[in-house]
């Protein structure tokens, strides 16, 4: 099989496009008084991914964590770019890579628009652009003393997922194939992302961390926060044995989570419980922000000694 036959039969779907695959670039239109959003994600074999992953799961996380980019500035994702190296032209492994890439980007109205395809080491860039109605983006830089803090979801299932991989904890059968649904198939919350431009003050993806990830938002908005470790949405584990450090290691540093979080006044809070009915997805407050510098975790009003903040691919 040749690069284009490859391009052709694997990559190249229908887009809302003016020009897509095809040409020696795309054409696109950005919908008058919104500004184009744009971030990239790079995927590597034995880095980001088990080079054993399902191909699928691959093409779903890959196009997964770019969304999830989009969710957090709350933009409407639109478009992608896919540039991939690969050892080789494998023909059901592409299809079903591309099948999974797919199954997320229709499921968040993304097209995809061109790319790049060489040879070399399993590795996976994507870039994603998205809409933002101009001045609406949620940036890290817009958290207000006295906000809320909040995040979506459940935190820690991937970490644990990957502790369990690892052979650092034990899971049972039924708690390994639910984790590893977390750390495989994220679920990018754009829906919530898009209805918290009108709620929200700030927010962010959480990849790399709670902890590491909140830390960039209170540094860029000149702030700092108490989080309530009771609060916080963590991984039903009463059937696993786990000491209370890997248990926070987890929840507050692990990664892998893909959850929004988020800062609103506090006089968002009906509005933020309806949203999280209307989106079947939990919402919790875990903390406040505060005008002293500093980021505290408090378990039963003592502050916890738990230091190691998040991932660091350079740490
Ligand atoms: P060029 O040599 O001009 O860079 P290519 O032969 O690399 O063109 O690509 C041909 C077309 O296929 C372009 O429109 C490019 O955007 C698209 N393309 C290449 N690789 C991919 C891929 N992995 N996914 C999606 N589109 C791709
Ligand atoms: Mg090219």
């Amino acid at each position: 099989m040749q690069e284009f036959e490859a391009i052709q039969q694997f990559f190249t779907r229908p887009t809302h496009a003016d020009l897509g695959i095809g040409d020696d670039a795309a054409l696109l239109q950005v919908t008058a008084g919104h500004q184009l959003v744009i971030s990239t994600d790079m995927s590597v074999a034995n880095t980001h991914f088990f080079a054993e992953t399902p191909a699928f799961d691959i093409g779903w996380k890959s196009m997964a964590v770019n969304v999830s980019d989009m969710a957090a500035m709350g933009a409407l994702p639109k478009w992608a770019t896919l540039a991939m190296a690969l050892p080789q032209l494998d023909a059901p492994w592409l299809q079903a890579f591309a099948e999974g890439l797919f199954a997320c980007a229709n499921d968040a109205g993304v097209g995809l628009i061109g790319g790049d395809t060489t040879r070399g080491p399993l590795n996976i860039a994507i870039t994603i652009m998205g809409e933002v109605p101009i001045g609406l983006a949620l940036r890290r830089d817009g958290a207000q003393v006295g906000d809320d803090i909040w995040v979506s979801g459940t935190l820690g299932q991937a970490a644990l997922w990957l502790q369990d991989k690892q052979g650092l904890i034990h899971l049972d059968v039924p708690a390994r194939a639910q984790y590893a649904q977390a750390m495989h198939r994220p679920q990018p919350r754009w829906q919530l992302g898009l209805a918290l431009r009108a709620l929200a003050h700030s927010a962010l993806d959480i990849s790399d961390g709670l902890l590491a990830d909140l830390s960039h938002m209170l540094k860029a908005s000149h702030v700092g926060a108490t989080l309530d470790w009771d609060a916080i949405p963590k991984p039903d584990t009463h059937r696993v044995v786990l000491s209370q450090q890997a248990l926070a290691h987890a929840v507050l540093s692990g990664g892998d989570d893909y959850e929004l979080c988020f800062c609103a006044a506090a006089s968002q809070r009906d509005a933020i419980g309806v949203l999280a009915e209307q989106l079947g997805l939990p919402l919790r407050c875990i903390g406040r922000i505060t005008a002293s510098p500093g980021l505290t975790v408090y378990a039963d009003g003592q502050p916890m000694t738990y230091t190691n903040k998040g991932y660091d691919h350079f740490a």
